[in-house]
């Protein structure tokens, strides 16, 4: 007998249980579209080269393996809000954002949740309907209440900006709303820059606080400040703001568990620095972090901060990310044009074409996606999302076939 035969089975992850599956499967056809991560036109995993040239960089260096403070690599720190939010920006040059190293974008949103559970405490979060899956078991670990606020249109598979208004506006005071920074998953849908404003307009109005995942950055578009432009906006109307980053996509580093939490701070009073709310925010984020993990790991770190502190690599990581952003919008033309000559049941498959960023819904229900599975062996989450990054231009054609068959 054992001690743990009380603890009960926990459900498979729906989404790296994808992954599973799929390898469990034999039939060479098979696709994976379930977890996001960027493959090249062959399906192969990705190192970016400046990831690599950043790491012989660091061997010839030789630098040593000790710990980080408990906020983490100071020149990653200050790369990662200058990338924010660029460099120029007052509230980088009031010293307004404290931010935190983090355990890639959800150790930061893990980070942030226990700080509002601590420090506000009711406070709600408001999340979209739906959402990146995780948000809620970060949610919920963290006992941070949350609600979900109308995001999604199946009618138009395009955003329902009515009902996220209105759901907006109608949460308590204080309550956090958090939102993609860019390219929404999972349906790939964003706001127009007009829409940001109203939602900036409400979010003040209300007085909430707006908490941007920021998972994509550069990776979205291409481009690092247009995709920044959301959260831009509201750190432009002097708002205190949350700000969790990944480098998961944009550099690669998925593994290597680097992002940061940052909080927009209003009024650093150098003064009375020991009551300004930057300095009291990121020692509590400090205190949160130290006994869950003590500090974080530095190699990482210091491949954001050599790859953003050199000039040469910095635009060569650019010109990288716009060949995987642009790959990510060859292949949605393709499989929208595959969609629209092979379906002829008149439908409206420009929906697609709208979407942005690694991730595509597909509008596909629960039995439709198990009949992708079952019958076309395509890997999927169960919400009918795609990952366009793990999809090739000559596998296009094949899928648009699953999904004529599944949609009919
Ligand atoms: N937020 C969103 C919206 C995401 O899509 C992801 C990655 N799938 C993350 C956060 C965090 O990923 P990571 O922890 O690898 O940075």
């Amino acid at each position: 007998t054992s001690r743990f035969e009380g603890v009960p089975m926990a459900p498979a992850d729906p989404i790296l249980g994808v992954s599973e599956a799929f390898k469990a499967d034999t039939n060479d056809l098979k696709l994976n579209l379930g977890v996001g991560a960027y493959r090249t036109e062959e399906l192969h995993p990705y190192v970016l080269e400046v990831v690599k040239k950043a790491e012989n960089l660091m061997l010839e260096r030789g630098e040593n393996k000790e710990y980080l403070p408990i906020e983490g690599l100071a020149a990653f720190n200050k790369a990662t809000a200058e990338l924010l939010f660029g460099a120029d920006n007052p509230v980088i040059k009031e010293q307004r954002v404290a931010t935190v190293q983090g355990l890639s974008g959800t150790g930061s949103l893990r980070l942030a949740a226990a700080l509002i559970e601590r420090y506000f405490p009711g406070a709600k979060v408001l999340i979209s309907a739906p959402t990146w899956g995780n948000h809620k078991n970060i949610f919920n670990d963290a006992r941070v209440p949350w609600s979900e606020y109308r995001y999604y249109d199946p009618k138009t598979v395009g955003l329902d900006f009515e009902g996220m208004i209105a759901d907006i506006e109608a949460a308590p005071e204080g309550s956090f709303v958090l939102l993609h920074g860019c390219a929404h998953n999972p349906t790939g849908i964003d706001p127009t820059p007009e829409q940001w404003e109203k939602i900036a307009d409400v979010i003040q109005e209300k007085n909430l606080i707006p908490f941007f995942d920021v998972a994509y950055q550069g990776f979205a578009s291409g481009s690092l400040d247009a995709d920044a432009s959301s959260v831009r906006l509201f750190a432009a109307r002097g708002m205190e703001v949350l700000i969790a980053q990944s480098y998961s996509k944009n550099l690669g580093l998925y593994s290597e568990r680097i992002g940061a939490m940052n909080v927009v701070c209003s009024s650093a009073d150098a003064a009375a620095r020991q009551s300004d709310p930057l300095t009291l925010v990121k020692s509590q984020l400090k205190r949160i972090a130290r006994p869950m993990y003590s500090n974080p790991p530095i190699h990482g770190a210091r491949i954001v901060a050599n790859v953003v502190g050199d000039p040469t690599l910095f635009n060569e990581w650019k010109a990288e990310m716009e060949m995987m952003a642009g790959r990510i919008k060859n292949v949605r033309q393709k499989l929208y044009d595959s969609l629209s000559s092979k379906d002829k049941s008149g439908k409206d498959w420009s929906f697609v074409l709208k979407q942005i960023g690694m991730f595509s819904f597909t509008g596909l229900n629960k039995a439709q996606s198990d009949n992708m599975t079952d019958k076309w062996h395509v890997y999927m989450t169960k919400d009918g999302r795609i990952s366009l990054a793990g999809l090739s231009l000559a596998k296009c054609e094949y899928l648009a076939d699953a999904i004529i068959d599944s949609y009919h």
